[in-house]
């Protein structure tokens, strides 16, 4: 009696030990039982609690930034601080692509949420993932270039039908592809390779140069991680694209995974093929 009465004023890491037989030690038993589910409810409880609160933080200070550049430059331009019309065209640009990022931004994460919700409908079909990557990759051309990279795809004769949402599988692409061009630009080359192992569709998307440290890696697709390299260089990004590509491709049973040393990056996903 005096056990479970500590126990009720709410100190669960309590354990009954009390001598006896038949009932008393079922009673014990059973009571021991709800404390332990009890406790483990409250630290998930906690740690969920504290997920959203590093969200809020995060999503604060991404916000922040880049609307109080819009600010300070919309109230340079209502101020008349400006020289001329070439001068305040320019500050009307920044504060225009600064709100587009933002846009992005708030878009991703909204999605974001709402696959991690569960409360996302995904539109399947049956696709052939070799073409939708060859014509990913042809639409990705003018982005290869404009970096001076170049892509080189290996496709296997393998015809890969997969069950899948195409634009949420393209959006998954677009970021990989998108990544390798941002972080691997001192590589050149980017390549895009697809293979079948044991009834599993596997893509690769592979850039060269400059490797993620094994530090960071486990980290790449947490929300809102960015390599300390990249978060203080000029390359923009809000550390999304990665959570919302291994989003994709787990919510269509897939497996996506990544691998980096000092010649290349390598990051793979696997999805059931029909
Ligand atoms: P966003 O995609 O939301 O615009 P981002 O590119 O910074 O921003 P992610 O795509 O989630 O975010 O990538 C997280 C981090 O992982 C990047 O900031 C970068 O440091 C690292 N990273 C991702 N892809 C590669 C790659 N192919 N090579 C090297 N580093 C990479
Ligand atoms: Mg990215």
């Amino acid at each position: 009696m005096d056990e479970t009465e500590i126990m009720a004023s709410g100190d669960l890491d309590r354990i009954i030990k009390v001598d006896s037989k038949g009932d008393i030690k079922n009673l014990m038993k059973n009571i021991n039982d709800i404390a332990e589910q009890l406790k483990d409810v409250t630290v998930e409880e906690r740690r969920a609690q504290q997920t959203k609160t590093d969200l809020i933080t995060n999503v604060s200070h991404d916000l922040r930034t880049p609307l109080t550049s819009i600010i300070g430059y919309l109230e340079i331009i209502d101020n008349d601080k400006y020289k001329d019309e070439v001068e305040l065209r320019y500050y009307v640009n920044i504060a225009y692509e600064k709100a587009k990022g933002l846009n992005l931004l708030i878009n991703d994460l909204f999605e974001l949420t709402k696959m991690q919700n569960n409360t996302i409908s995904l539109d399947k079909e049956d696709i052939n993932l070799v073409q939708l990557l060859g014509q990913v990759v042809a639409y990705f051309e003018y982005q290869f270039k404009n970096a001076d990279m170049k892509s080189r795809v290996n496709f296997s004769d393998d015809k890969l039908i997969v069950n899948a949402d195409a634009r949420k599988l393209v959006r998954a692409i677009e970021n990989l592809l998108s990544n390798a061009i941002k972080y691997g630009q001192d590589g050149f080359y980017v390549d895009i390779t697809t293979k079948i192992e044991e009834n599993m569709a596997v893509v690769q998307v592979i850039n060269y140069g400059q490797s993620i440290s094994s530090i960071d890696l486990p980290h790449v697709f947490d929300r809102f991680y960015r390599v300390e390299k990249s978060r203080n260089s000029e390359i923009g990004g809000s550390g999304l694209g990665l959570a919302i590509t291994k989003n994709i491709i787990e919510l269509h049973q897939g497996i996506i995974s990544v691998y980096s040393d000092n010649e290349r990056t390598i990051f793979e996903f696997k999805l059931p093929v029909k």
